[in-house]
């Protein structure tokens, strides 16, 4: 491999981007108005950059802050100096680590190579299968008034698949609502539940039966992450299948999991799960063993979003339905283009190098929080 693609610096940002409109999760995570992102931008010897972002999903998801995310970049960084991300890339080295840190820095070494070798990120992580994919839209935590107001406006600009957030208020309110928004909802427009660990096992049982009849797309995270026992026991009495989030962090719970017969559907986060090597491979282990896989998101900016995307159009087992590729339209701004992508509910995947993805150093500067200088 060349020197050209040794990593010869990289710079790191700390942002705060607030959202257009709060989001209201479960009763464990609360309300969200910010994006907490950190960016990293790798330089090679040849002057070629390549962008990475990790996204922390705070303590009670995933452990992860913005100070420990940028502590843990920043450490990492200054190994990396001198490593090729050809070799970084074709050996799967990001797989060796996990978290939002990990994320930032593998998504960064794969654009790079991608861009310092012409090649579309997706071609360096397996067969294109798709180049566009329709996209979800979520809803918070709130009234049946409240979703069917959201679902009327986005319906009319191309969005058919809707994710209902649960799990802040009393279950037999979770019940009625899904009832009250399924007996209303436009022939072509399918809905999901995440639940967000905010139901005991008894409440989801309970919510599992009395929704046994309705087309739920999925349930998702209905118990506790590490509540494998519970999922497996909900998924046998639930009328649609079930998905993992908050429980499929590392591969090395990929096969707990399976062996647990704990989920249909495996949601994937680039970020959360800890880059694209990581999430690729969690990906194709599933899909062999017939499971499917959501697309799904944090709260994160254009970076992460296309990573995913990449990711997303190399696979054959994704969900029948919308997935999350939403995120930089809920932000206030972003420091990206990627909302350049969608259209009327579709996102398409650019043909260009790397993540393919133009990065506004100017937007970085509007809304950073700290900046660091590794070389
Ligand atoms: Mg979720």
């Amino acid at each position: 491999m060349t020197n050209d693609f040794k990593i010869a610096c990289a710079q790191i940002w700390s942002l705060r981007v607030p959202l257009a409109e709060p989001y209201h999760l479960s009763k464990l995570y609360g309300t969200l108005t910010h994006s907490d992102t950190v960016i990293i931008r790798l330089t090679l010897a040849n002057g070629v950059v390549g962008w990475g972002e990790a996204d922390p999903g705070g303590i009670e998801c995933d452990g992860e802050t913005i100070d420990s995310v940028v502590q843990t970049i920043e450490n990492r960084a200054r190994l990396m100096l001198g490593q090729c991300v050809g070799d970084w890339v074709e050996s799967g080295k990001g797989r060796d680590f996990h978290g939002p840190a990990a994320a930032a820095i593998d998504v960064a070494c794969y654009d790079a190579f991608g861009r310092a070798t012409q090649r579309p990120v997706c071609q360096l992580l397996g067969e294109q299968c798709h180049d566009q994919i329709p996209l979800l839209w979520p809803t918070s935590c709130g009234s049946a008034d409240n979703d069917l107001a959201v679902i009327a406006d986005y319906y009319d600009r191309g969005f058919y698949t809707y994710m209902l957030k649960m799990g802040d208020k009393p279950i037999a309110e979770d019940i009625t609502r899904i009832k009250a928004v399924i007996a209303q909802l436009p022939d072509n427009v399918r809905v999901m539940v995440d639940a967000n660990q905010g139901w005991s096992y008894e409440e989801a049982i309970l919510f599992s039966r009395e929704t046994e009849l309705l087309p739920l797309i999925l349930i998702e995270q209905p118990v506790a992450a590490a509540d494998y026992e519970g999922l497996h026991r909900v998924r046998k009495v639930a009328g649609c299948p079930i998905s993992v989030d908050e429980s499929i962090q590392n591969f090395s719970e990929t096969d707990l999991i399976l062996d647990a017969e704990a989920a249909d559907i495996f949601s994937i986060k680039i970020s959360k799960n800890g880059g694209l090597a990581n999430s690729h491979a969690i990906a194709t282990k599933v899909g062999r063993a017939g499971k499917q896989v959501l697309m799904n998101c944090m709260i994160e900016l254009g970076i992460t979003q296309a990573a995913s995307l990449h990711l997303g159009c190399t696979l054959d087992n994704l969900v029948d339905c919308g997935h999350a590729y939403m995120s930089t339209q809920r932000m206030a701004d972003d420091v990206t283009d990627f909302s350049d992508w969608i259209k009327e509910g579709i996102v398409t995947l650019p043909n260009a190098p790397g993540l393919g993805v133009n990065v506004s150093v100017d937007k970085i500067k509007q809304y950073q929080i700290g900046e660091f200088h590794v070389s």
